[in-house]
């Protein structure tokens, strides 16, 4: 492709008079929000507008080019003579964003600059070199450019990861510093970002997610103040669907935050505000969580992240290693299945996932579940009971107890009545004040064409109930009930 490019310039080179280059490399102040360390980065992809006048003429624009992947523009002009004065205006706007100049409606542009004054450079000969060449020390230019170049990567993200047959338009986004709420927000007109947010790289991604969720998927639209555990509604409270609905489109964004910054190492997206760190994707945990791991931003964000990470620094997460990379898998779900007009949940992303046949996500579900709620009410046991009849009345039971990843734990079990038996995976007697028949019968066996009677033992097993059940308990679980059936009847 790029060979094909450059022949086609170099023809027009020759027959259409192209003269003096127009060339540049610009880079803007990146910021580390917590450190206030700096690095440059390139203005990549982004609109560049070549402007000339010419003595005694008016400022005219010649042309519009973009930055390329290494914020260099290299644009042949076309010779009109010489004392031609040019100069350049770099706009934050690229095929993802467009960044509003703060505090105002209008895109945001600058100049090549050199020791504070605007670089212009006059042409004297046909072949000459234009360098405009900057980096841009100012923080208040470079927050503008550091926006759209962040989205660009979120954009980039998205379009890796596209489900084949959808074909929802990921629209250029409007980036805008007019805030009506107390934080950054996304509003489907525009990334409503506060001023000093424009360097916070994970938030600015978070927010894009919105967008994302806008274009592709389905956005649930509920204004919620929250901290990855709690979440409140801004206009009023919120029923448990409604809590579900906006933990999803929360809890994704953050997860898209981290993904893309994973996806682009290089990058050194920096930031510590807006979204929810790497750390508490990897050590999830709430302290006074009321709510079910469905509606909790910070669990959601959690399970999507042990589907793509690697490996994980916490010795608790002993089933993040099973998956990784799963990141084209979500995104099918969320772009097809999920952009089906229903604002969407954890459970319709789960059973989507499950229709198409996708890996078993179970164990990396309830392994949040535990470190998300340990010491809360939302852990779930299940039990399975086995029995052996040791005289007339006298049964050993053993009563085994599962948590919700499969693994079988110790618990207490007790009676319907509450009292205390046993502890669980320990084989424990019970009275079951059942009885026992042993009788006779007879039976017809056929040998040969000829039946022959024959007597076997056989015996009644008679309870006072159908069934036994015993309730198993676990500080911090649910708890779980399982059912014994002891009678038996081999006399029919
Ligand atoms: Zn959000």
């Amino acid at each position: 492709m790029k060979k094909y490019f450059f022949a086609t310039m170099f023809i027009h080179f020759t027959f259409l008079g192209y003269a003096e280059t127009v060339k540049g490399k610009f880079r803007y102040s990146d910021q580390d929000p917590t450190t206030g360390a700096i690095t440059f980065k390139p203005i990549i992809y982004s609109n560049v507008e070549v402007w000339s006048i010419t003595p005694g003429g008016t400022w005219q624009i010649e042309t519009r080019t973009t930055t390329d992947v290494n914020g260099e523009i290299n644009v042949l002009m076309q010779w009109k003579r010489a004392r031609v004065t040019y100069g350049i205006r770099i706009v934050a706007e690229n095929y993802a964003c467009r960044v509003n100049t703060q505090r105002t409606w209008s895109t945001f542009f600058t100049h090549p600059m050199l020791n504070g004054k605007e670089i212009k450079k006059v042409v004297r000969n046909k072949n000459d070199v234009l360098d405009f060449s900057c980096d841009f020390t100012d923080l208040y230019i470079s927050q503008h450019f550091n926006v759209c170049c962040t989205i660009l990567k979120g954009y980039e993200y998205a379009a890796m990861h596209r489900e084949p047959t959808e074909t929802d338009i990921v629209h250029q986004v409007a980036v805008s510093s007019e805030i009506i709420l107390a934080n950054s927000y996304y509003s489907t007109a525009a990334i409503q970002l506060k001023p000093e947010n424009y360097f916070e790289d994970l938030l600015i991604l978070h927010e894009y997610a919105h967008h994302i969720e806008f274009c592709v998927s389905t956005f649930g639209m509920i204004i919620t103040n929250h901290d990855g555990c709690n979440m409140d509604g801004v206009f009023g409270g919120l029923t448990s669907l409604k809590r579900e609905e906006a933990a999803w489109m929360e809890g994704y964004a953050n997860f898209f935050a981290q993904a893309v910054n994973r996806a682009f190492p290089l990058e050194k997206f920096v930031g510590n505000s807006g979204s929810l760190s790497g750390y508490m994707l990897e050590y999830p945990h709430c302290n006074a969580s009321t709510y079910q791991a469905n509606e909790t931003e910070l669990y959601i964000a959690a399970v999507l992240w042990d589907l793509i990470d690697d490996f994980s620094p916490n010795p608790n997460e002993i089933y993040d290693d099973i998956y990784q990379n799963l990141d084209e898998e979500i995104f099918y779900v969320f772009d097809k299945e999920l952009d089906n007009g229903a604002w969407p949940t954890f459970s319709r992303f789960l059973n989507a996932w499950n229709g198409r046949g996708y890996a078993n996500i179970n164990k990396i579900i309830c392994q949040n579940n535990q470190m998300l709620f340990t010491n809360s009410v939302f852990r779930k046991l299940s039990g399975k009971a086995s029995f052996r009849q040791l005289s007339n009345t006298l049964f050993e039971v053993q009563v085994d107890a599962y948590d919700e990843c499969g693994d079988l734990v110790m618990v207490d079990v007790y009676d319907e009545s509450n009292s205390f038996i046993s502890k669980s995976s320990t084989k424990f007697t019970i009275n079951t004040n059942c009885s026992t028949t042993k009788k006779n019968k007879k039976k017809i066996i056929q040998t040969g064409n000829k039946p022959i009677e024959i007597t076997i033992p056989c015996e009644t097993i008679t309870c006072s109930k159908a069934s036994y059940k015993f309730v198993l308990q676990k500080v911090g679980y649910l708890n779980g009930v399982t059912y014994i059936k002891i009678s038996k009847d081999s006399c029919k």
